[in-house]
């Protein structure tokens, strides 16, 4: 597949669903099609072009389509406007709010933000592999007010020995949800949507993406002196003395990841709701990761992330 030079030239590559389908064919089969059903390649193609195909184990004879299973199922939109958004949501270095894509595709704002947060369930990552290396640790918060983040993330940063000694509890319950992110310096970052930022939540997410021969870096929030005693290498630099970097030790690239995302969710959406912040989490992370790929190829990589649907009852509920 080529690289397009503009979203024009992309339309008009993908003019008619049956290219699309087409393309999807090839990005989830590889030339072999395989029954949605039991899984056998013992199938066969309609003669009509309609891209349905027929199974020929005995037991089954089921029919599908390679749509079967995937996002584009029970879709009410043609394909070639949920390429142009995965196209355009995939390879934009900021995203498109809701009313920009519906705008851009002619169809309703209420179906525009249904379908950019199926793009984005799709932009989730898949099989996850261990990170390992040197791996920088850090937490936000996304939306309400600046005076309820602990005192070292602040935007008027305030050195105070309090969130040394008390940590945790500079955490003020209220509009702001927390993230966490674990970043691996060759590159790979992952956020994840979390109830609170005490230890007990943190480190199962840490054992579950980290490798323990890695070495990590922190600022001095509390949360994260128990991991030399969970066997992780840990060295913290300390924001509220004013030191960001100490040789190896800095968290600059988690940090850079964290302004990406809330440019992203300030300056494009204004306001996300708790509830699917994960998913704009998952989109900020797909494009970061993918950042040094070429534009073809971060949208194949989209594409073919197909797997399960998402609902709008799911979305509403
Ligand atoms: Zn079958």
């Amino acid at each position: 597949m080529k690289t397009f030079k503009s979203i024009l030239q992309f339309a008009k590559e993908f003019d008619t669903d049956a290219k699309c389908r087409l393309y999807l064919e090839e990005q989830r089969w590889g030339g072999t099609p395989a029954c949605h059903h039991c899984g056998s390649i013992n199938v066969c193609r309609f003669a009509n072009n309609s891209g349905v195909f027929k199974c020929r184990e005995k037991q089954c004879r089921k029919k599908f389509t390679v749509t079967c299973g995937t996002v584009y199922q029970d879709r009410k939109l043609p394909l070639t406007k949920i390429f142009l958004a995965v196209y355009v949501l995939g390879t934009h270095s900021k995203g498109i709010s809701s009313l920009q894509l519906a705008n851009l595709l002619d169809i309703s704002q209420k179906t525009a933000w249904l379908l950019n947060h199926k793009v984005r369930a799709m932009l989730k990552e898949g099989e996850k592999e261990l990170l390992n290396g040197e791996i920088e640790l850090d937490e936000t918060f996304i939306g309400g007010k600046d005076s309820n983040k602990h005192k070292g993330k602040r935007t008027g940063k305030t050195p105070s020995k309090s969130l040394i000694t008390t940590g945790i509890s500079l955490y003020k319950k209220d509009t702001k949800t927390p993230v966490f992110g674990i970043l691996q310096r060759s590159g790979i970052v992952r956020a994840f949507k979390v109830d609170n930022v005490k230890v007990k939540t943190l480190l199962p997410i840490m054992v579950d993406n980290v490798t323990k021969d890695s070495s990590i870096f922190t600022d001095e929030y509390v949360g994260y002196q128990k991991l030399n005693e969970q066997g992780f290498k840990h060295e913290s630099v300390s924001h509220v003395k004013l030191e960001y970097v100490r040789g190896n030790a800095h968290t600059q690239g988690i940090e850079n990841f964290w302004s990406i995302l809330k440019r992203q969710i300030n300056g494009i959406h204004h306001f996300v709701s708790p509830k699917h912040l994960q998913r704009y989490c998952d989109e900020a992370a797909f494009r970061y990761n993918n950042r040094a790929k070429a534009q073809d190829e971060r949208f194949a990589i989209a594409l073919t992330q197909v797997n399960g649907s998402l609902q709008w009852k799911e979305l509403v509920s």
